[in-house]
């Protein structure tokens, strides 16, 4: 893929929308907002049936969500990226597709909440067992593994601690016990790392987060290396129904247009802020990957391009001081989500991980006054400033 396809991943952004109207020759793709396709003829219908050439109906395929999908998976290196309606539905499409009754999970324990949730409660009713662990550490993956274990599930950087796990090693032991490898990589977009280059087997994304990168939509993508399970796959989110929306499919190519550009500008600014806060009298804890105390920082150098936008810290004072600091900050959005080009500033423990028992977050390192910072592509003087002033206030 990459001896055919020269050009750097940020061309390849920009030029993402290239040749999908073959009709009028439109630079960037329509949106082919329709639910069906007509059929010229009987006997044509018929072929598209029998062969899945063509347009039938948009669940099952339509041109625009196809253009985002072509894009999605060679910016990943991937064989075949299948969008769906949101990150979720990519991961439950992932759970519904790979595994079957009398399997055994394991997963990264602090990863996006609603990702672990539905396996625990709602997938342990078809008896699927899981158990989730800090996989930045490969002994808790040995020790958690069954020999039931289909799926090494991991999330890295994993949210909202920044924990890194191996991609490499990852895969090798998950292929070694028979095993595949998924990784949700909505933290660093394919931008910075790209998990199928370490032999994982699925790539997941919320496109809800850096890819469309505006806060106006909602996204997801599995982008699969193996042809075959691609195929399975994408039978499984067609009668699932999870898949994604023409005018959803538009935005998002829009904003995969501009990715390499913001994900570079928001890290730019965020290797800035995590410097100054790591140096401040009022903050206790500087969770980033590119600061060098980070657990894993050769780690993440290695496999990573880059450390990413988001950083997460732990004000003196503990929960109240982290409520004044959010509640005092102007420019920063107070907002769950991530990878927008706004700067969003969240409490995880009373927000995105507030679903887990205050017992889980403990031992998942969620201090119940952490800060979550997602940093965006705003001038970094006047961020710093805003963090300034509100950290007097706390
Ligand atoms: C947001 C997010 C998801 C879920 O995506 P939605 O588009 O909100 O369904 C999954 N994984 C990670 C890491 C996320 O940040």
């Amino acid at each position: 893929m990459e001896s055919d396809r020269p050009y750097d991943i940020s061309t390849l952004c920009v030029h993402a929308d290239d040749g999908a109207d073959e009709q009028y020759g439109a630079l960037v793709t329509p949106i082919f907002q329709t639910s069906t396709f007509r059929f010229p003829s009987v006997e044509e219908g018929a072929r598209r049936f029998a062969t899945g050439e063509g347009y039938i109906y948009t669940r099952l395929k339509n041109p625009t969500v196809r253009q985002l999908e072509l894009n999605l998976a060679r910016l990943e290196k991937g064989t075949a990226a299948l969008a769906t309606a949101t990150g979720m539905a990519a991961v439950s499409t992932m759970y519904f597709g790979l595994l079957s009754a009398g399997d055994h999970v394991v997963g990264t324990d602090g990863m996006y909440a609603p990702s672990r949730l539905i396996m625990e409660r709602e997938f342990s009713r078809f008896s699927v067992a899981c158990d989730f662990v800090d996989t930045s550490d490969m002994e808790n993956i040995r020790k958690a593994w069954k020999p039931a274990t289909k799926l090494l599930f991991v999330e890295t950087p994993a949210n909202p601690v920044l924990k890194v796990a191996d991609l490499k090693a990852c895969a090798d032991f998950a292929h070694a016990h028979g095993a595949l490898l998924a990784v949700d990589n909505t933290l660093l977009s394919p931008i910075l790392q790209q998990p199928l280059l370490f032999g994982a087997d699925v790539v997941v994304h919320s496109l809800t987060k850096h890819v469309n990168g505006h806060s106006d939509a909602l996204g997801g993508v599995l982008i699969v290396r193996d042809a075959e399970r691609a195929a399975r796959l994408r039978k499984v989110l067609i009668n699932l129904g999870g898949t994604m929306d023409p005018h959803q499919a538009w935005l998002i190519l829009r904003g995969l247009r501009t990715l390499a550009l913001r994900v570079s500008k928001s890290q730019e600014n965020a290797r800035r802020i995590a410097a100054y806060l790591s140096g401040h009298p009022k903050v206790e804890r500087v969770f980033y990957p590119g600061l060098p105390d980070h657990p894993q920082f050769e780690l993440s150098r290695r496999q990573a391009k880059g450390p990413g936008s988001m950083i997460s810290l732990i004000v003196k004072g503990g929960y109240n001081a982290g409520v004044a600091l959010l509640n005092a900050l102007k420019l920063h959005v107070l907002a769950v989500s991530l990878g927008s080009i706004e700067s969003l500033v969240q409490h995880p423990a009373s927000m995105t991980h507030s679903g887990m028992t205050p017992q889980e977050r403990a031992a998942s390192g969620i201090d119940e006054g952490l800060v979550r910072l997602s940093v965006g592509c705003e001038e970094a003087e006047d961020l710093l400033k805003d963090l300034e002033e509100s950290l007097k206030k706390c």
